[in-house]
């Protein structure tokens, strides 16, 4: 391993130290790394873990020939430098030992802990997605994905570790391999490692992608960089000193650096900017780094003091940070002899966040910082993100997608075909049906998760695969309107049910005007088509299914109509001996679109009853005794007979008032006799006690018919401290 971990890192001059843990007492760099910042407890455990993951491993060899060991062991390196907690040390050791040995998540759990096994979960988690060709759209989906799945931010760190290691070993795979893991690392998880700013990892993953993406201009730009580093080098010295001297004299205290800018960085500039490699070259970068952040302008005041500043070059990152939270001052100055020059002034604090980004309250943990805090501070990190880039709608969106990590509120999902679908969290097979479209909707039965069959009103999680099953004739449910939770799916729900209503209303409508051809004595059958179509071109409407449909919905009078028919008929000598008998309308309990019970009176059959038209509301049927009747302007033809079907579909509500003994146990003794008599409690509600013994109680309870409810009384009454009962007729609650 150690000869392929740094086969790449033209930069680094010194070879890291073998990266395993000590077998006998032997320093590893990874124990080198963790005894800066971990307890000697916490070190054996992680050394236990290593010998667990070894054994687990054994017999397994990376492509290169190398025990597996060494990968795990160079992601906790990685993760090590950046001073993360031990359980993340341990998670990176232990990453792929649920998904490619037969330990199992539980024992991890039993050895290590919750927290340990649980990242390690959260990373074989992120393992089981996958994306096939990525578009730029899929490609950004995909990292919200991979974000929102990782509930901890720790999972990412690890995931971005472990592809780093897996970039840095890629030589030993075939082209095609190659080509494919880095335009994934380019197109995925860099941009993670960015927009988390990490930016050293994110700088690695951009080079060793473009490394193997393009290997020959990968070469040719490293080697000009390298056969112009010993001109540089003097260069970079002179500007250093006379910077240094300059802070010095303005009493400034600060860091100053020449540095080299990464391959991937120069061919980006050279493409972007159609710039050649001579011109960048040419350009000399330094970073100045201070104490506080006040410090930061004098040191920009003094630089510019000392060479020119090329006008409106001057970038202020530090009042204006970027989407990642960078801050900076940036200035291009015109250097000795004209020589450009770009610096980057910063304060430490600054400095710490450009370069671990989210990782950095690990890195710079105060002494006694715990998990949670930790986490605190991450999530406020990532709050202020949001806050200072409010007005930048792309890295906004990010944002809002990555504070999916800590409260998330949107799932991501595929479809069989492996596109991404962004559903609000909550949704169902229902909702995710109607977001691929609207004719899969309407006509799903079922639905499988990941080859799972499961109910309609199922949740979706993230990373599901989701398959909806269709039936041609299948019809959208009124029920689903209980679990949807999309815009879409309601939309289109109530869509279907508002067609279903207008069939009801024109049935109803054709109801109401036979009751009024028979009050004219008119068999409806003797209506010719000419007259309808003479009726429909006069109202202006399509068909005769809408004038029975206004006639329903109370638009149009029932009476009114039947006379015009009738004026038709009498025009074309039709009416001769028709004298049939027809029906009034009927109440079913089933008509809740077109005809509603009045929640006044709460008629139940057996009730004697009538209609009233309304405007809005079609139908309303009240019982003949309610007190709402009288207020009614007296408008008789606004009134229908109606009558109740003799086999109801249904329970009916009915309001009882019940005065009992204010005593405890007392609801429970009602309802449990309500239940037993087979009716069901719709509401209750208790009247204020006034101090005295008894207590008004109201119910609205569910009865088949008065025999039902006249059955349901008996019982009550034989309830010991109930003192009167009465069926309500006017109250409204
Ligand atoms: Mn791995």
């Amino acid at each position: 391993m150690a000869s392929t971990a740094h086969f790449n890192k033209a930069d680094s001059q010194k070879a890291p130290p073998l990266p395993l843990l000590p077998a006998d007492n032997e320093e590893s760099e990874l124990t080198t790394l963790l005894k800066v910042y971990l307890k000697p407890k916490d070190i054996q455990k992680i050394w236990l873990a290593y010998r667990f993951s070894d054994e687990a491993h054994h017999g397994q060899s990376r492509r290169s020939g190398e025990p597996y060991i060494v990968h795990p062991v160079e992601v906790a390196c990685t993760l090590a430098r950046l001073h993360l907690d031990a359980p993340t040390i341990l998670a990176a050791l232990l990453h792929d030992v649920v998904e490619d040995t037969t330990i199992t998540s539980k024992e991890i759990e039993k050895k290590f802990g919750k927290q340990v096994s649980e990242l390690v979960d959260g990373l074989s988690k992120l393992d089981k997605i996958e994306l096939q060709d990525a578009t730029e759209a899929q490609a950004e989906n995909f990292r919200k994905m991979l974000l929102a799945m990782a509930n901890d931010v720790r999972v990412i760190l690890v995931k971005l570790a472990d592809r780093l290691h897996n970039m840095q070993t890629l030589e030993v795979l075939s082209p095609e391999k190659q080509k494919r893991i880095a335009q994934e690392t380019h197109d995925i998880y860099a941009p993670i490692a960015n927009r988390l700013g990490l930016n050293t990892i994110y700088q690695e993953l951009e080079d060793l992608s473009f490394k193997y993406l393009y290997p020959m201009r990968y070469r040719a730009i490293q080697q000009a960089m390298k056969a112009s580093r010993g001109n540089r080098r003097e260069v970079v010295a002179k500007i250093t000193v006379a910077i240094q001297q300059k802070l010095i004299e303005m009493k400034i205290s600060a860091e100053v650096t020449g540095r080299e800018k990464n391959t991937y960085s120069v061919y980006k500039k050279m493409s972007e900017k159609g710039m050649s490699f001579s011109q960048i070259n040419d350009i000399y970068a330094f970073r100045v780094i201070v104490k506080e952040e006040c410090d930061t302008y004098l040191a920009l005041g003094a630089l510019h003091a000392l060479y020119k500043p090329l006008p409106g070059k001057i970038k202020d990152y530090i009042a204006i940070p970027k989407a990642n939270g960078y801050q900076s001052l940036h200035s291009s100055l015109f250097g000795p002899f004209g020589t450009p020059i770009e610096v980057q002034i910063r304060s430490e604090k600054m400095h710490e966040l450009a370069e671990a980004g989210v990782a950095a309250h690990w890195l710079y943990k105060t002494k006694d910082a715990n998990l949670t805090e930790l986490q605190q501070q991450t999530h406020q990190w990532l709050k202020r993100l949001l806050e200072i880039q409010s007005d930048s709608p792309d890295s906004l969106e990010f944002l809002e997608h990555l504070k999916v990590d800590l409260f998330p509120d949107e799932v991501y999902v595929f479809t069989p075909k492996g596109k991404i679908l962004t559903l609000p969290k909550g949704s169902t097979a229902v909702d995710f049906a109607y977001a691929v479209h609207s004719d899969v909707g309407n006509c799903c039965v079922a639905a499988k998760y990941n080859q799972e069959l499961v109910p309609l009103r199922a949740e979706v999680n993230h990373g599901d695969r989701i398959e909806i099953i269709t039936a041609p004739l299948a019809k959208p449910n009124p029920a689903w309107l209980n679990f949807v939770i999309t815009g879409k799916a309601r939309s289109h729900i109530r869509q279907y049910l508002k067609s279903i209503k207008s069939e009801e209303s024109s049935r109803l409508g054709a109801g109401m005007l036979n009751q009024a051809l028979k009050a004219l004595h008119i068999n409806p059958s003797s209506i010719k088509e000419s007259h309808w179509k003479k009726l429909i071109s006069d109202y202006g409407l399509k068909n005769k299914e809408d004038i029975l449909a206004e006639i329903g919905l109370g638009k149009r009078m029932n009476v009114m109509v039947a006379n015009q028919l009738v004026g038709f008929m009498e025009g074309s000598g039709h009416l001769k001996g028709q004298q049939k008998q027809l029906n009034v309308i009927t109440i079913k309990g089933s008509e809740s679109m077109a005809i509603q019970l009045a929640s006044c009176c709460h008629p139940i059959p057996g009730d004697p009853i009538l209609g009233f038209i309304n405007k809005d509301r079609g139908l309303v049927v009240h019982t003949h005794d309610c007190s709402a009747i009288r207020k009614f302007k007296l408008d008789p033809e606004k009134w229908l007979d109606v009558e109740w079907d003799p086999n109801p579909d249904r329970l009916f509500k009915v309001n009882l008032q019940i005065m009992v003994l204010n005593e405890r146990g007392m609801l429970a003794k009602i309802s449990s006799v309500i239940a037993e008599s087979d009716s069901n409690i719709d509401n209750v509600n208790v009247e204020e006690s006034d101090g005295g013994h008894f207590v008004n109680v109201n119910f609205i309870v569910q009865v088949h018919n008065r025999i039902h409810l006249a059955e349901l009384i008996r019982n009550l009454r034989k309830i010991n401290n109930i003192s009167r009962i009465n069926r309500v007729k006017m109250k409204n609650f």
